[in-house]
């Protein structure tokens, strides 16, 4: 009935010279430009140092349950609210159950946090040099940003950041310098914005970064974020967490929850808590890389390379001489894989993952020979 009546409609009209052209379907798409995240090549017997795993495996936990994974449990939903997991993170925090979010990721959290928290129409903030997806959630939300420039040693202005905002994002660590900013730092950037939400990114922060989390219980308005893909060495298990008030956590949920019930699936629930109950196994975890980093430091300021004092799982690295896409290039050849980022002020680095001591040795032997020639 409704249909006719529209067609009357358009017919009673004025006659028209041309028939009316259709919209396409295409008029309607989302255009985003996607993140592009780095080769997961699968080729054997390479030398994985792009994308910051950590070189050694998960608790032997993990394992464990894995072995005895009974797949009926498969057949029911996960617990929505991921409880196990959540409890585990909030023992390892001493924070209550109510101040934990988790999600498939980190990635998973952070898309969350900006549909959440940044609806002001004002700009949010973030450095020109950090995460190449925040500016991509952004886009993808229709959420105004800047990127003030970080200064000429990759270091955080804070007074770029108490300016008016609709929210800020701090990767800290940063990725891909490896810098860590005091915790004095963020301070001042959460308190001096009591009218936004200030997320902490801090991917990183086992390996040796200042934890934003002890200010948690000051600020409301604080959201930090870890995850289990780095030094939790469960990147292919995507699991992520965030931790602030129970306000915000609150926030957060009622999004995801009208989003997606079950992001977390029962595995990744149940070895995830096993993994975090681990202290052991992860503080021994770290303390190699962390041993294995300032070796690769020495060795290579050695052969003439430079880096920020990285406090992360990895090197952030330009050569002297030798520009960094060509070693890029040649390490590549040679079945090393490294991060390279062109660019105006990235495009002379390399990104080099902290592996073991032997993909480290191996690393080293290749450069000592190619820099010779
Ligand atoms: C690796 C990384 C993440 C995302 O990790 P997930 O695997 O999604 O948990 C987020 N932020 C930074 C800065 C990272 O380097």
């Amino acid at each position: 009935m409704e249909q006719t009546d529209r067609t009357d409609c358009r017919t009673a009209g004025p006659k028209r010279e041309a028939p009316e052209e259709k919209a396409s379907w295409e008029s309607g798409v989302r255009r985003v430009v996607p993140y592009t995240p780095g080769e997961q090549p699968r080729r054997a017997g390479i030398i994985k140092l792009n994308t910051n795993e950590c070189p050694y495996p998960p608790s032997p936990r993990v394992k464990r349950l894995a072995a005895e994974f009974e797949t009926d449990v498969l057949r029911l939903y996960p617990d929505p609210e991921a409880s196990l997991l959540v409890k585990s993170i909030a023992r390892r925090f001493q924070v209550k159950e109510e101040q934990v979010f988790v999600g498939v990721g980190s990635d998973d959290v952070l898309a969350m946090a900006f549909l959440t928290f940044f609806n002001t129409g004002r700009p949010i903030l973030f450095p020109d040099v950090t995460y190449s997806f925040y500016d991509v959630w952004a886009n993808l939300f229709g959420i105004p940003f800047r990127r003030p420039a970080l200064d000429g040693n990759f270091r955080l202005k804070k007074e770029d950041y108490l300016t008016e905002n609709g929210g800020i994002v701090i990767a800290n660590p940063n990725a891909p310098t490896g810098i860590c900013e005091p915790l004095s730092v963020i301070e001042e950037i959460v308190s001096g914005n009591p009218g936004s939400l200030v997320i902490i990114d801090e991917a990183y922060v086992d390996f040796g970064g200042e934890s934003a989390l002890p200010l948690v219980e000051k600020y409301e308005n604080l959201l930090v974020v870890q995850t289990f893909s780095k030094s939790r060495a469960m990147a292919g298990m995507r699991i992520g967490f965030a931790i602030g008030s129970p306000k915000a956590v609150r926030c957060l949920r009622d999004v995801k929850f009208s989003f997606n019930s079950y992001t977390m699936d029962a595995p990744s629930i149940a070895w995830g808590a096993a993994s975090m109950e681990d202290e052991a196994y992860f503080q021994e975890t770290v303390e190699k890389i962390k041993a294995t980093r300032e070796y690769l430091k020495g060795q290579l300021a050695a052969l003439g390379f430079s880096f920020p004092d990285s406090r992360t799982n990895f090197l952030f690295a330009s050569h002297e001489s030798i520009p960094a896409q060509e070693l890029f290039g040649a390490l590549k050849e040679a079945g090393i894989y490294v991060r390279y980022f062109p660019g105006e002020r990235t495009g002379n680095f390399l990104r080099i993952t902290v592996g073991t001591e032997e993909q480290t040795e191996a690393l080293l032997s290749f450069l000592r020979g190619y820099l010779k020639q």
